[in-house]
């Protein structure tokens, strides 16, 4: 179906948080490194939710803490110090993440503040050790240009970092400190971004000038988008953390849709005259339907001495089952709260039964003992009593909100575009001053020197690669995308005599196509390529070897290219090497030219290339080797 977003009052703000490639973190000396080795120290803390100014606790944080989690940070003796471990207070602010998020301001045509001051924003997760995250307005304002307009930018910040959960066990949540404290840029628009295509583009846009200053960190997880749509009549929903670019497009559609339906099934509510009161926390205990029950995971839940519960949804018949994103229901939606709230595994429904093992007779057995009649829809949930309590207590809320259309929601989305419900919404009240930190005055000197620093505009840039490097438009608008843009420009003017076109390949294309081949090209640094430009300029290495060299310390990271070219014995030969290989091959097989004549070419060409592949250029080889065939043709026949 496709929709009119227009006409449904789309409205999509947009939030890009970007690592920034600083030496050291936001608030202390710490390198902005993250580790692969195991961890030196380990500590356990326990979070406790405070009130905000005006007094409120956050719900989710409560929730959070009734929970009992137990939160474990992983920490390295060389890398992290005691401000990550909340155990000393944070130094200033790094000057180097400050003139980044400047330079930033700028290009994206903001109004920087006088003086940056420094707030706390409670997080509920224990993604932070503090409890909070250390967030910082750094201009206001701007633009960036869209075919549909400008779209203005907001607010431009700079935060720390959370740290990286690792896992979870039980009551344990594992966090590793590497992480915290890097510097994020923060770049929100403003909540007006009209349809799907447009926030791709934008994202696209923002993400581009970021790279354009050089100074922002590359690979999976340094840039991830947040997402807050709304359609008339819906409500704001925030989607957390989005890492891939080309999912936004998918996601904000899904997200339309979602509320499209929800309203769909809102009105169908009414139109059956359901009422808020008639749905009540009234759970019966049906575990006793269940004795010789087929389904394997009520069985199983059974034997470990955990009862079944039914919540009747008065004429909800039908609706559990309705589709509101591709294979996810209005069912799907109730799970999730069960899920959150009460820690159960999921839940089943009658749309869906019979089914999973479960039979007609044992459906219309419950039917029966909770009085639902074929328009009811009934909800049963297998796990410890507790649990299914408080799960069908959420249940049975979340079907109340479906009565009022869209309840404002965080979610986070799946690999396919479509979301799940990951908790409320936060209250307003989050942010309160960072006593801890002082406020850093912007002086007019410092803009004016990071203002004679800015990069070319892209359109400029575009136009020089495509007229003077001679890339096509094509590689150059995926060289300007390239998160290696500084090193590519970096490359080209050091290496005058290697074409921009090889090495913007080698960049974008090659990379990309061996990480398709499942090579683990996250461990290809700027120093092997540079390395490895240089090689070529002086002649070690042919093009060819290109691939086989960047697989190889892609796959021993500690290997130099000198080492690997070494390794891998595809050290260039020199064509005066290439000749006298080809004569003694070509000596070799007489008997084959004799027969072939001119056409021998080809098989030997084969046999020399399997002496020298990606040791010289492929042209060089088969223009020798035409050259020698032909002429040991004419010196036999004039013989
Ligand atoms: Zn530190």
């Amino acid at each position: 179906m496709k929709l009119d977003y227009s006409a449904l009052g789309l409205k999509v703000g947009l939030e890009m948080h970007q690592q920034l490639d600083t030496k050291h973190k936001l608030f202390c000396a710490c390198p902005t490194r993250l580790r692969k080795e195991s961890p030196s120290v380990n500590f356990r803390r326990y979070l406790r939710p405070t009130q905000s100014e005006l007094g409120e606790v956050d719900p989710a944080a409560l929730f959070e803490f009734k929970r009992g989690r137990v939160y474990v940070y992983e920490s390295y003796d060389d890398s992290v110090c005691l401000v990550e471990h909340d155990e000393e207070p944070p130094h200033d602010l790094n000057p180097e993440a400050i003139d980044i998020a400047l330079m930033v301001a700028l290009m994206l045509h903001a109004r920087p503040v006088d003086e940056i001051h420094v707030m706390r924003k409670i997080v509920i997760d224990g993604s932070n050790t503090t409890g909070f995250q250390r967030t910082a307005i750094i201009a206001l304002g701007g633009y960036v240009d869209d075919i549909e307009g400008k779209v203005p930018i907001q607010t431009i910040c700079l935060e720390e970092d959370a740290a990286r959960k690792m896992g979870e066990k039980e009551k344990e949540v594992y966090y590793r400190l590497d992480r915290l404290g890097i510097p994020l840029i923060e770049i929100a628009t403003a909540p007006v971004l009209k349809n799907p295509e447009q926030v791709e583009r934008v994202a696209y846009k923002i993400g581009q000038i970021l790279r354009m200053t050089g100074k922002v960190k590359r690979g999976i997880g340094t840039i991830r988008q947040d997402l807050n749509i709304s359609i008339k009549g819906g409500a704001k929903i925030e989607i957390k953390g989005v890492q891939e670019l080309g999912l936004l497009a998918k996601i904000v559609e899904y997200e339309v849709l979602r509320q499209v339906n929800l309203l769909k099934i809102r009105d169908e509510l009414l139109k059956r005259g359901v009422r808020e009161d008639d749905i009540v926390d009234e759970f019966v205990d049906i575990t006793d339907v269940f004795q010789n029950t087929k389904c394997r995971i009520i069985a199983n839940a059974i034997k470990r001495g955990h009862v079944v519960y039914a919540l009747k949804l008065p004429k909800f018949s039908g609706l559990l089952g309705f589709e509101l994103q591709p294979g996810r229901r209005f069912g799907t939606e109730l799970a999730d709260y069960a899920r959150f709230w009460g820690g159960v595994k999921g839940l089943f429904h009658t749309d869906e039964l019979p089914g999973y093992g479960i039979s007609s007779d044992e459906v219309s057995k419950l039917r029966t003992r909770v009085h639902a009649n074929l328009s009811d829809a009934v909800v049963i949930i297998a796990d410890e009593e507790s649990k299914v309590i408080e799960a069908l207590k959420a249940v049975a809320r979340r079907a109340k909100m479906a009565l009022k259309g869209v309840p404002e929601e965080t979610r986070g989305y799946n690999p396919d575009g479509t979301t799940h419900y990951s908790r409320p919404r936060p209250g307003a009240a989050r942010m309160y001053p960072e006593t801890d930190v002082r406020p850093i005055f912007i002086t007019i000197e410092r803009l004016e020197k990071i203002r004679k620093m800015l990069p070319e505009p892209p359109e400029k840039k575009f136009e020089k690669f495509v007229k003077v490097y001679g890339l096509s438009r094509e590689l150059a608008k995926q060289m300007l995308a390239s998160y290696r843009l500084d090193l590519f420009e970096k490359l080209v003017s050091r290496h005058k005599s290697v074409s921009p076109t090889l090495i913007a390949t080698t960049l974008e294309q090659t990379i990309k196509s061996l990480a398709r081949d499942g090579v683990p090209v996250d461990n290809i640094m700027d120093e092997h390529l540079e390395e490895l430009f240089e090689c070529l300029e002086k002649g070690l290495i042919a093009k060819e070897a290109i691939p086989k060299i960047l697989e190889y310390v892609a796959r021993n990271p500690e290997c130099t290219v000198l080492k690997a070219i070494e390794k891998l014995g595809i050290k260039a030969i020199t064509r005066e090497e290439l000749e006298s290989l080809v004569k003694e091959i070509v000596d070799a097989n007489i008997a084959l030219i004799n027969k072939l004549g001119e056409r021998a070419w080809k098989p030997i060409m084969g046999m020399v290339m399997k002496r020298v592949r990606g040791r010289i250029d492929g042209r060089i080889v088969a223009e020798t080797v035409r050259r020698i065939v032909s002429e040991k043709i004419k010196s036999s026949t004039s013989s």
